[in-house]
């Protein structure tokens, strides 16, 4: 694979480089101090990812910023202009009413700050498709807004809205999604789209919200045979994930062929988030993250945007967010008893109230989840029946 990884960079004549979005604005993105998701977590990623760069010459990674608010023929292009207008509303109003039941307040400014971050995943994007090399927008990965409501702590979707720009410019685009949860917008946004492939790993919807992503759902009219559901049971950790995700993804995109690879990279899944009921480490992230890589650079010509998503627990975003972002660029990872810099461990208190973390990789240990391999056979057996494809086993 190592071997693979350079020809291809020598091929394209460039060294390993990312594109990083980020603008501390978004950090305006701001339901207050009670509510669970915060941007402070996505900048102490982009801080503990900026210090440990090699400052070499050319730097390996460059920033994409500043980021102004997206037009709003943009925000249309995935919402409805009723929609829109509430959101204009509510950011004006003095006291600002939920966006959706309950789980997403409006806050004054909510619709520049949303606007923003949808700006982000599209300069992503053009950076990517432009370069050929990997941008990165951890402040994004917003995959539950739909187009006429806010949903799961989403009010635009910056995601949905930098696919259909790709598809809009005649693109393919594979979009491939970790977080805990279904990501329902994305996937209902494009679910009979033909140049959409949607591959979505998720705690089975029957115990976390949104309640979406079966097996069963597969997409509609052109898009038939396209969007592809795996949902784990609560419990589920890498033993679970990493299996499925090497059987199922490098299948489906290679025969797809995309033009584009996006990953909406959410991490509450960590075996330290509890706002979900899975497992995954930070082993696991970096797995997914060099396949991910090693495949837009076999399949899509390099193109590939990653964004952030969910993720509650300030220690774990913003060291799996770090990491993605070293692996990205090419970057050696340090190693897991390493510890962090004094300055940034400083900023974590700051922001947080918590004592930071002591090192790189310290973790909770995963129970036992009860998964077993003939789970895993009877979730590929499904899919393959729904799907018309076959995903042989590695091992078998
Ligand atoms: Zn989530």
């Amino acid at each position: 694979m190592d071997g693979d990884r350079a020809l291809s960079d020598s091929r394209s004549g460039r060294s390993p480089s990312l594109s990083l979005v980020w603008d501390d604005r978004f950090r305006e993105y701001d339901f207050g101090p009670e509510h669970p998701f915060t941007e402070r977590s996505r900048a102490l990623a982009v801080r503990l990812l900026s210090g440990f760069s090699p400052p070499t010459e050319p730097s390996p990674v460059s920033w994409v910023g500043p980021v102004s608010p997206a037009e709003r023929s943009l925000l249309a292009s995935f919402h409805r202009p009723d929609y829109l207008a509430l959101v204009e509303a509510v950011a004006a109003a003095e006291n600002p009413p939920f966006l959706d039941t309950g789980d997403t307040p409006g806050f004054p400014g909510c619709f520049e700050a949303a606007a923003r971050i949808v700006a982000g995943a599209v300069q992503g994007l053009d950076r990517t498709v432009a370069e050929g090399t990997p941008a990165y927008h951890p402040a994004g990965g917003l995959h539950h807004a739909q187009p006429g409501r806010a949903s799961g702590f989403c009010i635009f979707n910056d995601v949905a809205i930098a696919v259909g720009r790709a598809v809009r410019d005649g693109r393919k685009v594979a979009y491939i999604d970790i977080d805990a949860h279904h990501g329902d917008g994305v996937m209902y946004g494009f679910y009979d789209s033909g140049r959409v492939l949607d591959i979505d790993f998720h705690q089975d919807g029957r115990t976390l919200f949104p309640g979406t992503g079966f097996p069963t759902e597969t997409g509609r009219g052109d898009g038939a045979g396209l969007k592809v559901n795996l949902p784990l049971p609560p419990g589920a950790g890498d033993e679970a994930l990493l299996p499925l995700f090497r059987r199922i993804v490098p299948a489906l995109i290679r025969s797809f062929r995309p033009e584009v690879i996006v990953l909406q990279h959410g991490v509450d899944g960590h075996v330290d988030d509890r706002l979900a009921r899975l497992q995954y480490t930070p082993a696991a992230y970096a797995e997914i993250d060099r396949l991910v890589l090693d495949l837009a650079r076999e399949v899509s010509s390099g193109r590939l945007l990653v964004t952030g998503g969910g993720g509650y627990r300030a220690a774990s975003v913003s060291r799996v967010l770090a990491r993605t972002g070293l692996i990205l660029a090419g970057i050696d990872l340090p190693d897991n008893d390493r510890s962090l810099p004094d300055s940034w461990c400083a900023e974590f208190f700051e922001e947080t109230g918590e004592t930071a973390p002591a090192t790189w990789g310290e973790v909770a240990r995963p129970v036992p989840s009860g998964w077993r391999s003939e789970l895993e056979h009877k979730l590929v057996a499904v899919l393959e029946e729904e799907l018309g494809q076959r995903f042989p086993s590695p091992d078998r």
